[in-house]
């Protein structure tokens, strides 16, 4: 029987973090602070420790990883690169299809990968406490799990919305020891003020993210945390890519497609940068690499958004960044059901969709769905809903391949589990989802609030 799961041993966890900014053509856009000025170290100091700020700003290709992290990455890592052979007799395609399992964290995603060295190094630089916004829940039950294994209690604002839908993920966070609050609360300036304008607030990730940095920015021993979107995220979440690189050397394959969902696109950049490195070195396996990033047509950042300077936040409290936005006042539609929810996109992966390195698709969502529903009935894994939108992009090219015979190689991220998420299978299965296109004309009514800059 051949091998369909191909594993690492513990001591080949990679022992560097790979970081595109050395390889990118131009350097990045500088964050702005409120004087319309690059935003300062020190501004941000307010709430990040300075070893997190160095690799924000840092152009060193390769970052070195903590060897207590890497202790505590040795939980779950290496994460299996598994040939999805089944799915493949299923969709009778002429492709190989690969995905990286993250699943297997003890959170369940990816997102413990830079959970875990936030809190190493907010510990390491003598903060107390730890904020930070959750949305769906994953990254708050991740930083969650991360404190508890350095000692530093976390709070986290709980989108509202989810806090009532998703009442596991809540009690998650609290089995690791952390405090969770539905947003807007009651405990910060924001909060009280978007709830006092709308008791009824349902929430928005940009709205908790006001919270938890207003809270952070207000007690010199406690800092925020963000699981996506900003340049050491992903950094931190290459763990994924090198990984799969040591895996497909193993074997000596190559993929010619990578393929991620994108939110905030942490996750995305962690499966692709490392292959981007490889054609950027000049690699001839990675010529005529492509790269997409997927997101949901009910929030179409990468594909319906303007490149532009726009806040991280509803309120403004953070710096400006630029990036492929919504508008930082974009209400995402209730009926969504993924957690790729967010206005903005990482400035990097915004920068490499912007230079044609990494090709943007939007799916829609009953397709989504119904991809992770026929992933789960080959391999066996039931994906989480942000993930079933990479299984749709790879499940589409392996159908493309069978039609023109080619040998493609697919690898895809699989950057979670679906175990909290059943409600939303289940409002699939009583077709209770719809498909829903953001319409032009809202992207347009909320562009037209971006920040004016220089
Ligand atoms: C948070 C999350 C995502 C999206 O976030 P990115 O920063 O874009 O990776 C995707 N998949 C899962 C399972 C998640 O929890």
């Amino acid at each position: 029987m051949e091998n369909t799961r191909i594993l690492l041993e513990q001591n080949e966890i990679p022992t560097h973090w790979y970081n595109i900014v050395a390889d990118l053509k131009t350097p990045p856009a500088p964050p702005l602070g409120p004087d319309g000025q690059p935003a300062t170290p020190e501004q941000m100091g307010v709430i990040f420790p300075g070893a997190i700020l160095e690799q924000e700003m840092s152009d060193q290709r390769w970052i070195p990883i903590p060897q207590e992290v890497r202790e505590i990455y040795r939980l779950w890592r290496p994460a299996p690169l598994v040939r999805a052979v089944r799915l493949e007799q299923a969709l009778g395609t002429t492709a190989k299809i690969y995905y990286k399992y993250e699943g297997v964290s003890p959170a369940g995603s990816h997102k413990p990968n830079s959970a875990v060295p936030q809190a190493f190094y907010n510990k390491q630089a003598g903060i107390k406490r730890l904020t930070t916004e959750t949305g769906a829940g994953q990254w708050g039950s991740s930083i969650s799990f991360a404190g508890q294994m350095f000692g530093l209690p976390v709070r986290v604002y709980m989108v509202k919305v989810s806090y009532d839908q998703k009442p596991y993920r809540r009690l998650m966070m609290q089995t690791w020891g952390a405090e969770v609050f539905a947003s807007p609360s009651e405990l910060t300036q924001t909060g009280r003020a978007a709830l006092a304008e709308n008791p009824d607030n349902q929430g928005s990730l940009g709205l908790a993210i006001s919270e938890a940095v207003e809270e952070a920015a207000s007690r010199p021993d406690t800092n925020y945390t963000l699981g996506s979107v900003l340049n050491h995220v992903l950094l931190h979440q290459t763990i994924v890519g090198l990984e799969a690189k040591k895996q497909f050397d193993k074997i000596g394959e190559y993929p010619d497609v990578v393929i991620g969902p994108c939110g905030g696109g942490s996750s995305f950049g962690g499966i692709a940068f490392p292959f981007l490195a490889d054609k950027a070195a000049g690699d001839k396996r990675a010529e005529n690499l492509r790269c997409l990033a997927v997101e949901p047509t009910s929030c179409p950042t990468l594909t319906k958004g303007a490149y532009a300077y726009d806040f991280g936040d509803a309120s403004g409290f953070t710096p400006l960044m630029k990036m492929y936005t919504l508008g930082h006042d974009f209400m995402p539609p209730g009926i969504h059901a993924g957690g790729l929810r967010y206005h903005g996109a990482s400035p990097l992966v915004s920068q490499v969709v912007h230079e044609g390195l990494v090709e943007p698709v939007a799916v829609s969502q009953l397709a989504t769905f119904e991809a992770g529903v026929q992933f789960a009935r080959a391999e066996g894994i039931i994906p989480a809903p942000e993930s079933c939108h990479a299984i749709r992009a790879a499940i589409d090219e392996a159908l493309k391949a069978k039609v023109t015979g080619e040998p493609k190689v697919i690898l895809f991220n699989l950057t979670g589990h679906g175990h909290f998420d059943m409600s939303s299978y289940e409002r699939f299965f009583s077709g209770k989802l719809e498909d829903y296109d953001y319409p032009a004309e809202a992207v347009a009514r909320s562009l037209e609030h971006l920040p004016k800059v220089g």
